[in-house]
């Protein structure tokens, strides 16, 4: 039997309406949520990922503003721009959109954003709260990926959740968020002895490894809930997951698409955490 194909384009958007009451009620106490963007270089896809969370910001009714920087802007150029964002009051969010350029230390700029300030979650006050249980904000992707087993029913606790890539924007966040619900959790990354042999004892699998169609029917478990989290550009322009869609929704019990799975959800939730920050900022 075909796979149920989980729909993270109509949660998102049912999520994104679902903050409107609150950024109107925010904004009537003179605190609309704000969230300004950094763009750093001329990636096209990170000009693609700024531009769709702006749009998104718009129409959810949250005040949205940019900030570009050159290729070859200094170090000292984005510390300066962040420190007045970080003193902005109409600013309760900021992103720095990754990659930045390689001259530049990402760990460095990324530590200048305030915790109180970073949305995005990738600050390490906010990484360590998350590895401590402690509320802070938690990387959208990881966070809409939770968003997606729990809308689909998909059960955690007892379960091998399996996760390929572990970067620190989206397989070890998903990790401990996993672990928190009790699932026993198992990371793969680029020297996993036998990738097949892992991936299919998962009774959830998450790609997200940035490697086109890496996961086969044969690496996945029958009945199996798949979430495809890789967003890679084929040579014929199209998007494809790191999952083979087409023969694995044969044999998983269900599965995300790429695209209108985890992406739609990345974008919600950073509107989710600029309202949070937001409110926050209210005391
Ligand atoms: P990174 O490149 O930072 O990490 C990739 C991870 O995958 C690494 O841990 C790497 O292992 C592992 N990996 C790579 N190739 C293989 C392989 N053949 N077998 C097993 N593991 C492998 O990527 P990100 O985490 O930033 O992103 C991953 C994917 O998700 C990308 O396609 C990206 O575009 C997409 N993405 C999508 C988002 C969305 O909203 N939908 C948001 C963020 C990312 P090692 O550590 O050993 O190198």
């Amino acid at each position: 039997m075909a796979a149920t194909i989980i729909d993270g384009k109509s949660l998102a958007a049912t999520l994104r309406a679902s903050q409107k009451s609150a950024i109107e009620s925010l904004a009537a106490r003179g605190a609309r949520p704000g969230l300004a963007a950094i763009l750093t270089g001329n990636d096209p896809a990170s000009r693609i990922y700024v531009r769709n969370k702006a749009r998104a910001c718009e129409d959810t009714g949250v005040r949205s503003e940019f900030h570009e920087f050159p290729e070859g802007t200094s170090e000292s150029s984005l510390l300066e721009c962040i420190g007045r964002l970080n003193a902005d009051r109409a600013v309760h969010g900021i992103l720095v959109q990754l990659p930045l350029p390689p001259h530049l230390d990402a760990n460095r700029i990324l530590a200048a954003v305030s915790p109180a300030k970073d949305v995005d979650g990738f600050h390490a006050v906010n990484l360590g709260a998350l590895l401590q249980g402690r509320a802070g904000f938690v990387p959208g992707t990881p966070a809409g990926v939770m968003r997606l087993l729990e809308h689909a029913g998909v059960a955690l606790a007892g379960k091998n959740a399996t996760i390929v890539g572990r970067s620190t924007i989206v397989g070890k966040p998903l990790a401990l968020l996993l672990l928190q619900k009790d699932a026993t959790v198992t990371i793969c990354h680029s020297k996993t002895a036998d990738l097949a042999a892992v991936t299919r004892q998962a009774d959830i699998l998450v790609a997200a490894a940035g490697h086109a169609k890496l996961i086969t029917a044969e690496m996945v478990k029958p009945g199996a809930c798949v979430i495809d989290v890789g967003v890679n550009r084929m040579p014929d322009g199209k998007l494809s997951g790191d999952v083979d869609f087409a023969a694995v929704k044969r044999i998983a019990g269900s599965i995300t698409p790429v695209p209108g799975g985890v992406g739609p959800m990345t974008v919600a939730m950073m509107i989710v955490n600029t309202v949070r920050a937001a409110e926050l900022s209210l005391g």
